[in-house]
């Protein structure tokens, strides 16, 4: 029975009313928005995507088919590597900003919701779910940043948290919310089995920025440039990285990032070096050409080549401007591991 403040609301209501939800893809959001439109109220779902997402962009699509709602995609480009470098709140674990970038997608979000028309923000977090940015002080911290006070509605962990708007006017029914607490999934699962949802995907996805060698990488260039670009993150991604001095080396260690980073190499015109007579890595060498440093790049590269070991390989540095024969020796692993980021 529906409780007399929601019915009356119900009643009274000329036109349904609509949410903005945020949706990653992942269970707790999809659990999110169904408890949202059973309760009758429209949904259009907006999905964030930095260059750091690992997300499954096919779980989304095939979510908001079989939900049957409008999706809207929004990719945080450089605003989101500036916030990275200087994060007003610091970072979780590893190099995640979450408190920060959660303001800043909130804050995007409600840009949107006000041209579509939608009166509050619909989302998946769990209360207590991840420790930095999911607790009660951090998710009201990050509601008032983002100037959405009273305005995110959080289905899942409702009960748990003070009374947001669209429950005080009665546009959904706060008894029909649930009160999940806590990292353990169980509930969510239980969840998703009464509202006959099967195929849902792992909830690890994620984003890189919490993985704890990329971060070393982030943290090791911030500390370098004091900046971050998109063209950076593509060669973060990439490769096995050494820092000899002020030269940073990126060495491939497939087919497939060879060819990343010789694509690289020719739209950013970064020389690199590769193996003359044996199959081997493409290395770019980032930096200031010494001839030191760039005898030291063709060690390394050598050593992860198929040259025998021990002997002189010649190797060619090449950059726009010239091709240079170095003829090295591989380096020595206890050497190499001083030098790897
Ligand atoms: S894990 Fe990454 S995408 Fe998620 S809130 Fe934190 S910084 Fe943002």
């Amino acid at each position: 029975m529906l409780n007399r403040k929601y019915q009356d609301a119900l009643d009274n209501k000329t036109k349904r009313s609509k949410a903005l939800a945020l949706l990653s893809g992942g269970l707790d959001s999809l659990l999110a928005v169904k408890l949202v439109l059973d309760q009758g109220v429209d949904v259009e779902a907006v999905n964030f995507m930095t260059p750091f997402c690992l997300c499954d962009r096919c779980s989304v699509n095939k979510f908001v088919k079989e939900l049957d709602i409008k999706i809207h995609r929004i990719f945080l480009g450089q605003e989101f590597l500036d916030m990275i470098v200087n994060p007003a709140h610091g970072y979780g674990s590893q190099m995640n900003p979450c408190l920060d970038c959660r303001v800043l997608m909130f804050r995007r979000a409600k840009e949107l919701a006000e041209k579509i028309g939608a009166e509050f923000l619909v989302t998946g977090e769990v209360l207590g779910e991840r420790p930095f940015s999911q607790r009660k002080e951090a998710m009201l911290l990050i509601e008032r940043e983002a100037g959405l006070e009273g305005k995110i509605l959080r289905p899942l962990s409702a009960k748990l948290l003070p009374k947001s708007e669209p429950e005080k006017k009665g546009l959904v029914d706060r008894d029909r919310l649930l009160a999940i607490r806590g990292r353990r999934r169980l509930p969510q699962m239980e969840l998703a089995r009464k509202l006959c949802i099967k195929d849902y995907p792992n909830p690890s996805g994620g984003c890189l920025l919490t993985d704890p060698g990329f971060a070393q990488r982030l943290r090791e260039h911030l500390k370098y440039k004091g900046e971050l670009t998109l063209e950076d993150v593509a060669l973060l991604k990439v490769g096995r990285h050494f820092r000899l001095d002020t030269v940073k080396i990126v060495v491939g260690r497939n087919k497939e990032e060879n060819k990343r980073l010789l694509m690289i190499s020719k739209n950013r015109r970064i020389p690199y070096l590769e193996a003359l007579d044996y199959k081997g890595p493409i290395t770019l060498y980032v930096g200031e050409e010494k001839p030191d440093l760039m005898e030291r790049a063709a060690a390394i590269t050598v050593r992860y080549s198929d040259a025998p070991k021990g002997i002189p390989v010649k190797m060619t540095y090449r950059s726009n401007e010239k091709e240079k024969i170095i003829e090295v020796r591989a380096i020595k692993d206890d050497k190499l591991e001083k030098m790897r980021i």
